[in-house]
C-alpha cells in the first residue's frame, strides 16, 4: 500500500497547477480571487456580444455594423447605456429614448455567461486548494516542476471560453428559430481541432491505471502532443457525429413507419448532428457520448411540459418558432449544450464515480 499511497502523492502534486504558479511567484489568493471577478465582467461582456450575435446571424445580419439600436425607435444605444447587465438594470429595461421595453433574456444572457466564464476559470484551483463546487482541475505535465512550461495548460481557460461561448450562442438560435448556425457547428468542428492542438489537455478523457495491490483504477490522462490532441480530437468529431447521425436516420424511418411525422419530415435537424460533432472536436469522443446521454435525460425533462402544451391543430401562430403543422417541434441543441457543459465541468467526476460505485459528492480522488 505504500506504493499506492506514494502513487496518490505523486497524483495530486502534479494535478494541479497551483504549486508550479506559487514557484514562479504569479498567483497569490488575491490575485486568484481578482481574476476570478475578471472572468465574469469579461464573460458579461462577451454574453452581451453574444445577444447581439443570436438575433442577427439567423437574420443574415452583420454582427459588427451597424451599432446596437432600439428595435422600436431606431435610436443607437450609447456605450453608458449599453454596459452588460448594470444597464439594464439601471434603465429599467426600457430603452431611454422611446421607453420600448427590452427583453430581461438579454440581461440573463449576460450574467450567465459571465458565470460560465468564472466557472471555467475556477478549473484553475487557487493555490493549495481544490477548485471550489468539485469542478474538475485543469491537468498539468508530471514533469516540469515550476517552469513556464507547466503553466501552459492555462491556456485551456480562454480556449473554454470559446467552446461555452459558441454552446450559448448555438443553443438560444436554436431555442429561437429552430436551426444551429454552421457558424457555431462547422466553425465548432474547425475550431475545435485547431484549439485542441494548442492546448492538448482540452481532450482530456477518463482512462485507467493499474496501481500494484489495487487492481484498476480510474484516472484522468491527456494527449501529450498536439499531433495525439488532433487525432483525438478527430476522433470525437466523428464519434459526435456518427452516433447522432445514426439516431437520426433510423428515428427518421421509425417516425415515418408509424406515421408521426410526414413522408418528407425529418425526427431531428442535422445541426444537432454538426453541433456533437464539434463537442467531440472540442472535447473528445467521451464528451460526446456523455453529452448525447445527458442531453436525451435533460430533453425528456424539457420535452415533458413543452408537449403538454401541445396545441392539437396549430394553424397560425400558437407558439413562437413553431413550424405550421405537425407536432410541436423541439430544440435539442440546448439540451446537447448543457450535457457538454456538464461533461466539461463535472463529467469525469460523474464517470469516476459511476465506474468506483461510490456517490458522487462522496467521491475523493486526488485529481477531483
Ligand atoms: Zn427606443
Amino acid at each position: 500500500m505504500t506504493s499506492f499511497s506514494a502513487w496518490l502523492a505523486d497524483v495530486s502534486r502534479s494535478s494541479t497547477v497551483g504549486g508550479a504558479a506559487t514557484e514562479l511567484g504569479l498567483f497569490l489568493p488575491a490575485h486568484w480571487a481578482l481574476l476570478a471577478v475578471f472572468s465574469f465582467l469579461f464573460g458579461c461582456c462577451i454574453g452581451s456580444f453574444l445577444n447581439v450575435c443570436i438575433y442577427r446571424i439567423p437574420l443574415g445580419q452583420s454582427v459588427v455594423r451597424p451599432r446596437s439600436h432600439c428595435m422600436r425607435c431606431g435610436s443607437a444605444i450609447p456605450w453608458y447605456h449599453n454596459i452588460p447587465v448594470v444597464s439594464y438594470f439601471a434603465l429599467r429595461g426600457k430603452c431611454a429614448s422611446c421607453g420600448a421595453p427590452f427583453s430581461f433574456r438579454y440581461a440573463a444572457v449576460e450574467a450567465f455567461t459571465g458565470m460560465l466564464f468564472t466557472a471555467a476559470f475556477c478549473t484553475f484551483p487557487a493555490v493549495g486548494a481544490h477548485p471550489p463546487f468539485g469542478l474538475r482541475p485543469l491537468l498539468l505535465p508530471v514533469a516540469a516542476t515550476g517552469s513556464w512550461a507547466q503553466l501552459q495548460p492555462l491556456l485551456a481557460i480562454p480556449v473554454e471560453w470559446v467552446f461555452l461561448s459558441g454552446l450559448v450562442l448555438g443553443s438560444l438560435v436554436d431555442f429561437d428559430h429552430l436551426i444551429i448556425p454552421d457558424s457555431v457547428t462547422i466553425g465548432g468542428m474547425v475550431a475545435g481541432i485547431a484549439l485542441s492542438a494548442l492546448v492538448p489537455q482540452m481532450q482530456t478523457n477518463v482512462g485507467f491505471a493499474v496501481i500494484p495491490g489495487v487492481g484498476l483504477f480510474p484516472v484522468l490522462r491527456h494527449p501529450a502532443c498536439a499531433l495525439g490532441a488532433v487525432v483525438s480530437s478527430l476522433i470525437g468529431l466523428c464519434a459526435g457525429f456518427a452516433l447522432l447521425q445514426t439516431i437520426r436516420v433510423g428515428g427518421t424511418w421509425t417516425m415515418r413507419r408509424l406515421g408521426r411525422i410526414g413522408r418528407d419530415d425529418e425526427a431531428m435537424g442535422f445541426g444537432d448532428v454538426k453541433l456533437l460533432g464539434a463537442i467531440g472536436a472540442f472535447l473528445g469522443w467521451q464528451a460526446a457520448v456523455f453529452s448525447l446521454v445527458a442531453g436525451a435525460f435533460l430533453g425528456l425533462f424539457g420535452a415533458v411540459p413543452a408537449l403538454l402544451r401541445r396545441p392539437k391543430t396549430v394553424e397560425g401562430g400558437e407558439g413562437d418558432g413553431v413550424k405550421g403543422d405537425g407536432p410541436r417541434r423541439i430544440p435539442f441543441g440546448p439540451f446537447l449544450a448543457m450535457g457538454a457543459a456538464i461533461w466539461l465541468f463535472w463529467g469525469h467526476r460523474l464517470v469516476c464515480s459511476w465506474l468506483l460505485l461510490v456517490p458522487p459528492w462522496r467521491l475523493r480522488l486526488p485529481w477531483l
